[in-house]
């Protein structure tokens, strides 16, 4: 009797995992045809300067305007496109909407540098770099407004091309950000031999440090290990007042999160501005 039932709650176990199986297939075939059918869209949600109050940039994100299922977020289907093979196309779809975006800022003469995510298959592909230099000989923007945001287990995928490849990228003159930073497995001297511009500390810590202290010990010290190495710090997930009074006092240099603004459509983010009470705070 206990084998019967112990079967049976496993028929329905797999059960499960079969339809989310299915639905994840049927997900994947679709995203092959949405890539190339425009059902993409780039959103850009702004990260701000603490001390001044100042816009200062933008993070590149990937929404999937699905006909029937509405705005599906990257975490529902990278992880698929990675597995995929459907991650280079993806990518190539971002750094066009990213390019074409800076293209058009530029144009109207605003200079917002653009951070776009790169995953671990991104990392291991050897014309990564020739990719990214097509797209610069295309929209001819500046390199200086160009970010790339590396989380550690994409860059200890295999560490030493990450290295050679974030070199090659450098030498571009693009700007290069450690994402999710304290959520990977990277050592210390690695992230001193890597040639990165700044480290954004993951969400997790962020979001809980008001209520909880060993995560505002873990983001206190990450901005002073930061800025001793001479990397800037962004704090992600900032999703309040405390939060960005507490990350001003500890000297962060920006800040991303709900509580500044969340992804905007790419359209509406050239006239979006700084809630007047963060800048009247700044300047306090
Ligand atoms: P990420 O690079 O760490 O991006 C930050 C994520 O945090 C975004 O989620 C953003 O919407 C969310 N976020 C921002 N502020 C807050 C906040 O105050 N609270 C909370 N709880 N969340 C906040 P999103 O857009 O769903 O993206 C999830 C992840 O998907 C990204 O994490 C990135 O790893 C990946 N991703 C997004 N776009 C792309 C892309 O074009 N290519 C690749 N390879 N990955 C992408
Ligand atoms: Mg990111
Ligand atoms: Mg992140
Ligand atoms: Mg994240």
């Amino acid at each position: 009797r206990e084998a019967r039932h112990s079967a049976a709650r496993c028929a329905v176990f797999t059960g499960d995992l079969d339809r989310e199986c299915s639905r994840n297939l049927a997900l994947i075939a679709e995203l092959h045809r949405a890539i190339a059918g425009g059902q993409l869209r780039l959103y850009c949600q702004p990260k701000v300067d603490l001390a001044s109050g100042a816009a200062c940039g933008a993070e590149a994100l990937v929404r999937w305007a699905h006909p029937d299922q509405g705005l599906i977020g990257p975490d529902r289907f990278i992880k698929l496109a990675e597995n995929a093979g459907l991650i280079t196309p993806l990518t190539d779809w971002m750094l066009g909407a990213a390019f074409r975006q800076l293209y058009a800022w530029q144009a109207d003469g605003l200079h917002i540098p653009l951070a776009i995510n790169l995953s671990a298959r991104d990392l291991l592909d050897a014309r990564l770099v020739e990719r990214i230099h097509g797209h610069f000989l295309t929209w001819g923007v500046e390199p200086a407004n160009v970010q790339f945001e590396l989380t550690e287990s994409a860059l200890l995928e295999d560490p030493d091309r990450s290295l050679e490849t974030l070199n090659e990228l450098k030498d571009m003159g693009v700007q290069l950000a450690v994402d999710d930073f304290g959520t990977g497995y990277s050592s210390l001297s690695y992230l001193q031999r890597l040639p990165a511009d700044s480290i954004k500390i993951d969400q997790s810590f962020v979001s809980r440090m008001m209520a909880h202290e060993g995560s505002d010990a873990i983001v206190r010290s990450t901005i002073d290990l930061g800025h001793d190495l001479g990397l800037g710090v962004t704090a992600e997930g900032v999703e309040d007042l405390e939060t960005w009074r507490r990350l001003t006092t500890l000297k962060c240099d920006l800040a991303q999160g709900y509580f500044v603004s969340p992804p905007l459509p790419a359209a509406a983010f050239a006239a979006w501005q700084v809630p007047a009470g963060l800048r009247q705070m700044a300047a306090h």
